[in-house]
């Protein structure tokens, strides 16, 4: 007889399906990784708060901020680069580079981007920053939090938070000015004269920044980062990633003992237990335990044993970016084996130089002059009195240089068709012209009229083909002109 088991009775002895947070007091430490995260740190905040004042000239009628998202003109600038809507591709191909990018680093280096480089780590270490020079390192900072509270304490922690949320209005306040020209923005912004939607995104930005960075630190990483999980699944045995070498650690003892048991001959782990890569770790793991999903890979715990390897007279990298290939080589006394270049090194890189190459081959050769008809659908053709054919079009024109310029309108279709545009002073009929604004998109009626004496298929092909008169650009576009049903 089949017996019903309560599913308490299956598990009795797992764990809570919620861990209540255990709060980090990461310490303070000094290293090679520390250094590298500290200037990678610089770099990017630098970036981040003053690219938006950085110039660039366009000419009197272009913006002159270097990089500028223009939402009102649909335009995205980028240095010497102007993007159209119709260009949106570009985007798409910077995605894939980025994904690409993402895969080859965790191939080569683990998750580099989590440890060094991504919004979340950098902004949370400068939130660490501020308050381990308010509030002391781990040991002060945690004697503080158990004590009872003071004036002075009350202080500390008041200052703690308004620097930290003076960095997260920065923050937001930087944000908002990739979509408008930083300077005035920013005047207007201080007299309480900008539009109020900026005030809503620096609002919103300053919250989020507060509250990832300064409240939920290492747990947006760990729960609510997609890419733990991707990134474990990509990982191959050649990657290198932050290791305990246990083989060196372990057995764990104090360095008197480990003296003395190698003074006799027997084997004793360079780890001494002494906690201080846990001590430093922003995610308040322990790296001996193995890989895990919370260590976003900072290499702080470097840092922290290699010191403690040179205090006790020990060789460093007891913990160091490493690869299961060389673990395993290791404890089968066989040498390590780095494999930079391997099969997905080598495919990302070429995808990576594949997309990047079209994107900048297209770049290049893309022009500055676009032209699209729409045919009118009510009526699609019209028959004249004296018997010609007449189809009407609607020409949208777009001219991407800074500067106006004239370009003359000529049409290869039916024998014998004739154009003439509709509302434009500077048309004529043989062979229309039209002065087009600079950065901006011009819209004219044409009509194509084919005399009676032409015999015309039901769908006729039509090519529009467009002539800048000063610098010879073309730009071509194809319909139908169509016989009345
Ligand atoms: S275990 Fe080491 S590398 Fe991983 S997050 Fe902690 S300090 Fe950084
Ligand atoms: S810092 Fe090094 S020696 Fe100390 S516990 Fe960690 S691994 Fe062991």
């Amino acid at each position: 007889m089949n017996q019903i088991v309560s599913p308490l009775d299956i598990a009795p002895n797992d764990g809570p399906l919620y861990a209540s947070r255990k709060k980090v007091y990461p310490q303070r430490v000094s290293g090679t990784f520390r250094r590298i995260k500290w200037g990678l740190m610089g770099i990017c905040l630098s970036i981040y708060y003053l690219l938006p004042f950085v110039r660039w000239d366009r000419g009197p009628t272009g913006p002159s901020q270097a990089v500028l998202i223009d939402f009102p003109n649909y335009r995205f600038y980028f240095f010497f680069i102007e993007l159209w809507p119709q260009e949106v591709y570009y985007f798409t191909g910077l995605l894939i580079i980025a994904a690409l990018a993402l895969f080859l680093m965790n191939a080569v280096g683990g998750r580099i981007w989590c440890g060094y480089l991504c919004p979340q780590t950098v902004w949370t270490d400068l939130f660490y920053a501020v308050e381990r020079f308010i509030e002391g390192d781990r040991r002060e900072h945690q004697k503080k939090d158990r004590a009872r509270l003071t004036v002075r304490r009350v202080g500390e922690i008041a200052a703690k938070h308004t620097i930290w949320l003076l960095i997260a209005w920065w923050t937001g306040g930087a944000w908002v000015l990739y979509f408008a020209d930083a300077p005035t923005l920013v005047k207007e912004l201080a007299t309480f004269q900008a539009p109020v939607i900026a005030y809503v995104w620096i609002g919103i930005l300053t919250a989020t920044t507060y509250t990832f960075a300064g409240h939920m630190r290492e747990q947006v990483c760990t729960y609510m980062c997609p890419w733990p999980r991707i990134q474990a699944a990509l990982t191959d045995e050649w990657a290198l990633n932050v290791t305990y070498r246990y083989d060196r650690g372990e057995p764990r003892t104090s360095v008197k003992k480990a003296a003395a048991l190698r003074a006799a001959g027997d084997k004793a782990g360079d780890c001494i237990d002494c906690d201080q890569c846990v001590a430093v770790c922003p995610t308040g793991i322990d790296i001996r335990d193995g890989s895990q999903l919370e260590c976003i890979q900072c290499g702080l715990c470097i840092d922290a044993c290699d010191s403690v390897m040179r205090k006790i007279g020990r060789p460093t990298r007891l913990i160091g970016y490493d690869s299961e290939v060389n673990l395993t080589n290791r404890l089968a006394g066989k040498p390590e084996r780095n494999r930079v270049i391997r099969p997905r090194t080598v495919l990302y890189t070429a995808l990576i130089a594949v997309v990047g190459g079209i994107m900048l081959a297209t770049l290049l050769s893309r022009t500055f002059l676009a032209v699209n008809v729409l045919h009118d659908r009510n009526p699609v053709a019209v028959r004249l009195s004296d018997g010609a054919i007449r189809n009407a079009y609607t020409m949208h024109l777009l001219n991407k240089r800074a500067f106006d310029r004239t370009v003359a309108i000529d049409i290869d279709g039916p024998e014998g068709v004739q154009v003439q545009a509709v509302s434009n002073d500077s048309l004529t009929p043989e062979r229309p012209t039209v002065t087009l604004k600079g950065d901006a998109t011009t819209e004219i009626r044409l009509l194509l009229t084919v005399p009676s004496s032409t015999e015309l298929a039901a769908s006729s092909p039509v090519r529009f083909r467009i002539t800048d008169l000063g610098l010879g650009e073309v730009a071509m576009t194809n319909d139908h002109f169509l016989a009345p049903q």
